[in-house]
């Protein structure tokens, strides 16, 4: 067994700890991966909470994976030692049945092995990017271009593709309005991807302060969900609607 360092914690209610997990030895077709970033996604908090049924203590989360190859198995052809990877919410799946031959492993009918928080085919509990070290069958591993820092790239590996992938499905770009609700970890990036896609791109807020950062991530025009004449204006408007805010608020401040 490899060993590697990691922020795991033991309960709903207790603090990370620093510790020392196994990993699996390299199997052919797997790549050890340096971490050298993971992004904090409100999905680690959630489960370290146990808000998501059961959790299984302990727990390393961690699935906005960015880093380094440091070895490769004597099979393994899409990654080379020194290449900048990724690795996102998935790190396994039958890859046999008709949703994985779509591509679609996220929804295996054999059940898709999450980064943390799973059981892998090994027998073993996965433990996620809180760790220097992880290791992945190639599949699962994304290369990450030169271009962007590992810093920056890590969120990308859930919070963009959650926001990317519905407005690739539902056609953001050129003439296409778009409006983005909610500025936080998620709504700042489909502001950004839908800029980058080349629609007019509308963010919708109930935080004022929040029109310069919208502006400057890419945002043409700022709505403030309070003003309800406002909103009224901008009815059937857009093309696209895409919400981030998971809770609703309470009826008294609902416009
Ligand atoms: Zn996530
Ligand atoms: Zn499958």
């Amino acid at each position: 067994m490899l060993t590697a360092t990691a922020y795991a914690t033991s309960g709903p209610k207790a603090a990370f700890e620093k510790t020392t997990i196994e990993r699996r030895d390299l199997g052919p077709r797997d790549v050890l991966i340096d971490i050298a970033y993971a992004g904090i996604c409100h999905s680690d908090i959630h489960t370290a909470r146990s808000e998501w049924g059961q959790t299984r203590y302990p727990l390393v989360p961690g699935h906005e994976i960015a880093g380094v190859v440091a070895a490769i198995g004597a099979e393994v052809t899409r990654h080379a030692v020194g290449d900048r990877v990724g690795v996102g919410c998935l790190v396994d799946s039958c890859r046999e049945c008709d949703n994985c031959r779509a591509g679609e492993e996220q929804y295996c009918q054999n059940g898709a092995t999450g980064t943390y928080g799973s059981i892998g085919k090994d027998g073993r509990p996965t433990d996620g990017g809180y760790s220097t070290s992880i290791v992945v069958v190639e599949d699962f591993v994304l290369r990450i271009p030169d271009g962007i820092g590992l810093d920056v790239a890590a969120p990308l590996l859930c919070a963009g593709i959650t926001t990317y992938s519905p407005l690739r499905h539902w056609n953001a770009g050129p003439g296409r309005r778009v409006a983005v609700v909610g500025l936080g970890g998620l709504g700042h990036m489909g502001v950004k991807i839908a800029h980058a896609l080349g629609a007019h791109v509308t963010m919708i807020t109930t935080s004022p302060g929040k029109a310069s950062d919208a502006k400057s991530l890419g945002a043409d025009e700022v709505l403030i969900s309070t003003d309800q004449a406002a909103m009224k204006a901008a009815s059937k408007t857009f093309d696209l609607l895409m919400n981030t805010v998971s809770e609703r608020l309470p009826a008294k401040s609902r416009p």
